[in-house]
């Protein structure tokens, strides 16, 4: 079989290879999570919880094998690894006890003393469950922990960048789970990754990813009318109100643009500033990000670490480059460093100058860049964050009531953060609207995600209905 040769995007050194999937493995997956679906379904609640937390412990235990491992093929600096392992973990218990909960739930009959309505919640069958490279384990346990905790198997399809921590983890974290409940397939998106799309015995595809890639998914999973989780790309917005404070203003929008090196779905990737503020923001920018280290993940002292690969660099570059064409000022950064000739590193960048219709500010970027645009009023700044296809999450840096409870309610994005970028709360839903793809992962949402719905309309007895024919 092919294989893929996994890179330390800091070194640009090969670390690692995993067998490039086709059908066939795809198919003998999928036959072994649909053979233990079976058992899995009619496991009890408190059973399959037990499990869970033990997939949590174990997570725990290997949590420095896995930060380390994540560290080399995914990139970010080691505190930010540290975090997802942990939330990982976290994710995990919070599902194992709210799937102890509830069933569905009892609705009034039409006859109250001879019927019972039932809304049962039952586990679709076999997940699967196809993930990006930007945060390999946690953007799959908000899919893998709701699925298994409603009674689904699953088959994992990690990003061919970035298959080797999910392999531990799977391999050293959910091996006391009955054989076939996880299953994993590494390979390209589309070979391993359609197949799994494609495949008749996969009854729920969840994705997080592009939304070119959610679009593809869609139209191949849509003849076989199968359930679609896809949490897509967005192009955050942040917006400094009227009367924030500059200089936490400017630390919030370093750490909510440059996170992962601005590899973050709700990375802020537009920023909007009221005039009059615009260029004392910029000014107290410019010095938190000159103070930032580049370096690698495993390094102490790292604050931003490599783009996962030159792919991706180079649509940086080229984002920044026609926006300076196009009229833009590079305030800070625009370049490569100079002092590192291996690794995909980029500098991150500050710039004025921009348009609404710039590719900086249209496209996804992905990459550690702050453009920054002036607007004459709150109207015109929330007209602005909503003239954007994708509505995946805003920030607003305010403490006016008024304009708070206004800015939430007149977004259209699936998350807004008023003045803690960035932060995610297993109890609370998260996902995006219009083109992000509408899915929710997360609290109670994220575990209805992977239930389905049955309506059992039950008589106790076998009486004749006056409705009934003749008329
Ligand atoms: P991607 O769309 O290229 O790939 C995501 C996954 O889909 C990978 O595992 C890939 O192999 C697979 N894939 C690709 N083509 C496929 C196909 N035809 N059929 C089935 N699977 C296929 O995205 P990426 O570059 O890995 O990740 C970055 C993107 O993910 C960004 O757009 C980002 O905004 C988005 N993202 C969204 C969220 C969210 O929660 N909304 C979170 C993180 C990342």
């Amino acid at each position: 079989m092919d294989t893929i040769q996994v890179t330390d995007p800091a070194t640009e050194k090969v670390i690692g290879e995993v067998p490039a999937c086709g059908a066939a493995e795809v198919d003998a997956a999928v036959v072994k999570a649909q053979a233990a679906f079976e058992g899995w379904r009619w496991c009890s609640a408190n059973e399959r919880a037990d499990l869970l937390h033990t997939a949590a412990r174990l997570t725990d235990e290997h949590a420095e094998a896995l930060v380390e491992s994540l560290c080399r093929e995914q990139g970010k600096p080691r505190p930010e690894q540290e975090e997802e392992v942990e939330w990982t973990a976290n994710t995990l218990r919070y599902y194992a006890e709210l799937a102890r909960n509830s069933r569905g739930r009892v609705v009034p009959s039409g006859e109250p003393r001879s019927q019972l309505n039932l809304v049962l919640k039952e586990p679709y069958g076999v997940v699967g469950a196809i993930v990006p490279w930007n945060y390999p384990l946690l953007l799959l346990v908000w899919k893998l922990a709701p699925a298994l905790a409603a009674g689904n198997t699953v088959v994992v399809k990690p990003s061919e960048l970035t298959p080797l921590t999910t392999l531990l983890w799977v391999q050293t974290c959910f091996a006391h789970l009955p054989d076939g409940t996880v299953e994993i397939v590494t390979g390209y998106g589309n070979q391993a990754g359609e197949a799994l799309v494609a495949h008749p015995g996969v009854r729920v595809v969840a994705m997080t990813g592009s939304v070119q890639t959610g679009q593809r998914i869609a139209s191949v999973a849509a003849p076989m009318m199968k359930h679609l989780h896809l949490e897509l790309g967005g192009k955050d917005a942040f917006v400094v109100g009227p009367d924030a404070d500059i200089a936490t203003a400017a630390d919030a929008l370093a750490y909510a643009a440059l996170i992962n090196a601005g590899q973050v779905c709700t990375s802020a990737e537009r920023v909007y500033v009221p005039a009059a503020r615009h260029d004392d923001l910029v000014e107290a920018v410019q010095a938190k990000v000159e103070s930032l280290r580049l370096g690698h993940g495993l390094d102490d002292g790292t604050d931003l670490g490599p783009l996962i690969g030159e792919p991706a660099r180079a649509k940086v570059e080229r984002h920044v480059a026609e926006a300076v064409r196009r009229g833009a000022r590079v305030v800070t950064g625009g370049s490569r460093p100079q002092d590192r000739n291996r690794g995909f590193f980029y500098n991150p960048t500050v710039l004025v100058d921009v348009d609404n219709d710039m590719a900086i500010m249209t496209e996804e970027t992905f990459g550690p860049t702050i453009p920054v645009m002036a607007y004459r009023d709150v109207a015109e700044a929330i007209a602005w964050v909503n003239a954007h296809p994708t509505g995946l999450g805003a920030t607003l840096r305010s403490t006016d009531p008024g304009l708070c409870k206004r800015f939430f309610e007149e977004v259209k994005v699936g998350t807004v953060w008023i003045n803690d970028p960035l932060t995610d709360n297993y109890a609370g839903p998260f996902g995006g609207m219009k083109l992000t793809g509408g899915g929710r992962e997360l609290g109670e949402e994220g575990l209805e995600t992977f239930s389905e719905t049955k309506h059992v309309h039950w008589d106790f007895s076998d009486a004749r209905k006056d409705w009934w024919y003749p008329y």
